[in-house]
């Protein structure tokens, strides 16, 4: 059914105007998400997956169409919308607690419930103890977990992922999907992992969506409903265990 998911795109179409004419770089996106579904967006460079992100972050405007999460249009940034970058985009001149801590700039929370939840979120992340380290002492890997730990610790409805994983070697990514696998379980979260890589997105998605570009559009949606990597267990696992 259209427009019933918790996160839904009905229509949506985005155009940038250039010198002559314009760019169409969406064309009719249609996607309802339900909550707590693991959703990715697969397709070649410049088929529009960063733009659509950027849509459901908040950073840029549909030329047409709807987007809506929980009921609510979705306008302007939010901290309801938790957003990992490929690049970390870590403050190099702010430890690690406080780069994640930035990110409660507008909450509630008083002092000590703010620094009790970025603790709990850096432990998340496997880094408690690396609090009070400078990003210039982390790996890549290390820094894009802080950059997960600052995408939940609002608690978001919703957790946006924009190739995550893509500037790092493949053994620190494979771990990083191992991670990110099991956060989601932990934490029941609804979210979108847009990626260039197909294994990527069949590893991690309850779905695959299949973009294609000139312009942008669905050219399929792909259930993965094979047993899924993450739910099953290794054979040597239980032997290890005993
Ligand atoms: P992907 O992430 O799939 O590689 P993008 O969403 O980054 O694709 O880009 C899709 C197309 O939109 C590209 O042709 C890109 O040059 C263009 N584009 C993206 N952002 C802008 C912008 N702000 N202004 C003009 N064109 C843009
Ligand atoms: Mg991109």
């Amino acid at each position: 059914m259209r427009g019933s998911g918790f996160l839904s795109l009905h229509g949506v179409d985005k155009r940038f105007p250039l010198k002559e004419g314009e760019l169409h770089v969406l064309d009719d996106i249609s996607l309802d998400i339900r909550q707590g579904e693991f959703v990715s967006i697969v397709g070649g460079s410049g088929c529009g997956k960063s733009t659509l992100l950027r849509l459901l972050v908040g950073l840029e405007e549909a030329s047409g169409g709807s987007l809506r999460l929980d009921g609510a249009s979705i306008r302007g940034t939010d901290p309801a919308r938790g957003i990992v970058f490929q690049d970390h985009r870590l403050y190099p001149w702010l430890t690690v607690e406080d780069n994640v801590l930035l990110a409660l700039a507008n909450s509630p929370l008083d002092k000590a419930e703010r620094l009790a939840r970025v603790h709990a979120h850096l432990e998340l992340v496997g880094l408690k103890h690396f609090a009070r380290a400078w990003p210039a002492q982390l790996s890549g890997g290390m820094s894009q977990r802080v950059a997960i730990a600052r995408g939940l610790v609002n608690r978001p409805k919703v957790l946006l992922l924009d190739e995550p994983f893509g500037a790092l070697d493949a053994l620190t990514r494979a771990q990083l999907q191992d991670e990110l696998a099991r956060i989601w379980q932990t934490e029941g979260i609804t979210t979108v992992l847009v990626t260039h890589d197909v294994d990527e997105a069949v590893l991690l998605g309850d779905r695959v969506v299949v973009m294609e570009p000139r312009p942008g559009r669905i050219r399929r949606i792909v259930p993965v409903d094979l047993p899924h990597p993450r739910h099953r267990e290794h054979p040597r696992l239980a032997e290890l265990r005993s």
